[in-house]
């Protein structure tokens, strides 16, 4: 027990030096499995974030590797997926609209749309939500349309971007909460160490690999008046928070140096 606390001790220590390395490990790691198990995106890019988030899921290798074969997602995902997308656009309007007014030059970056903009804020759709770039400084609002909080999702935001904020905005709770990356980093390089480790684990197994764990999906259906719950709660939770979202991203773009 005292060992593996003086390992992860040390494993935080280094700070960004770190983390440039176990991005390059992991980024190795998630190309090799992307090619095993046939995840790439139709740009032949891995699909990084499917993959970070199985190889997050759990210690058992059986079940990873089952995740990693199975493509299709269960049905209840489809109305997240929707929930998600609505929140997202309309976040993303309302950013825009008052930004704008405020008296940015701010630009809606797609993926179809990447050439160097001139704006002084880029808002840029992603798939944990939507990430702010004023100048240096970055702040992400991360999304959640279920009850669950994903550290596999908010660390892999975290990942990439460093000066980064994370905005979480959790719908369903009402909840705004803002997270530093600073305060995360020694857990963000601990979860990138684990997936890294997990992910050779994976490599490792050249066999088909067994596991006592269940291998069905439960099945969820909603019945009608579940399902216009949810539509009604998630609609309410919705509007009742956007006003202190954009309040909290606002607040957040002032305080990181965009103050004009
Ligand atoms: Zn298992």
């Amino acid at each position: 027990m005292g060992k593996a606390i003086n390992q992860a001790t040390t494993m935080t220590e280094g700070k960004d030096l770190r983390l440039e390395d176990l991005k390059v490990s992991l980024d190795h790691i998630c190309s090799e499995i992307a090619e095993r198990f046939n995840l790439c995106l139709p740009t032949g890019k891995p699909r990084t974030a499917t993959i970070i988030n199985i190889l997050a899921s759990s210690p058992c290798i059986g079940c990873i590797v089952r995740r990693l074969q199975q493509q299709d997602r269960p049905i209840i995902d489809a109305v997240y997926l929707e929930n998600h997308r609505l929140a997202v656009g309309i976040l993303v309007e309302q950013l825009h609209s008052f930004l704008a007014k405020m008296g940015y030059k701010v630009s809606v970056l797609t993926e179809a749309r990447l050439e160097h903009s001139t704006a002084d804020i880029l808002i840029a759709p992603t798939d944990y939500g939507v990430n702010l770039q004023c100048g240096q400084n970055n702040v992400l609002i991360e999304v959640k349309t279920g009850n669950a909080l994903s550290y596999s999702q908010l660390f892999r935001s975290l990942i990439d971007i460093s000066n980064a904020t994370v905005v979480l905005w959790r719908i369903k709770r009402r909840q705004v909460a803002v997270i530093r990356r600073k305060r995360l980093q020694p857990m963000l390089l601990a979860f990138m160490r684990m997936c890294i480790l997990r992910g050779g684990r994976v490599l490792a197994e050249t066999g088909p690999v067994k596991c006592q764990h269940s291998t069905t999906w439960s099945n969820f259906t909603l019945s009608a008046k579940e399902f216009e719950n949810t539509i009604h709660d998630f609609a309410d939770a919705l509007m009742d928070t956007l006003p202190t979202v954009m309040e909290t991203v606002l607040r957040e773009i002032r305080s990181n140096g965009g103050e004009r």
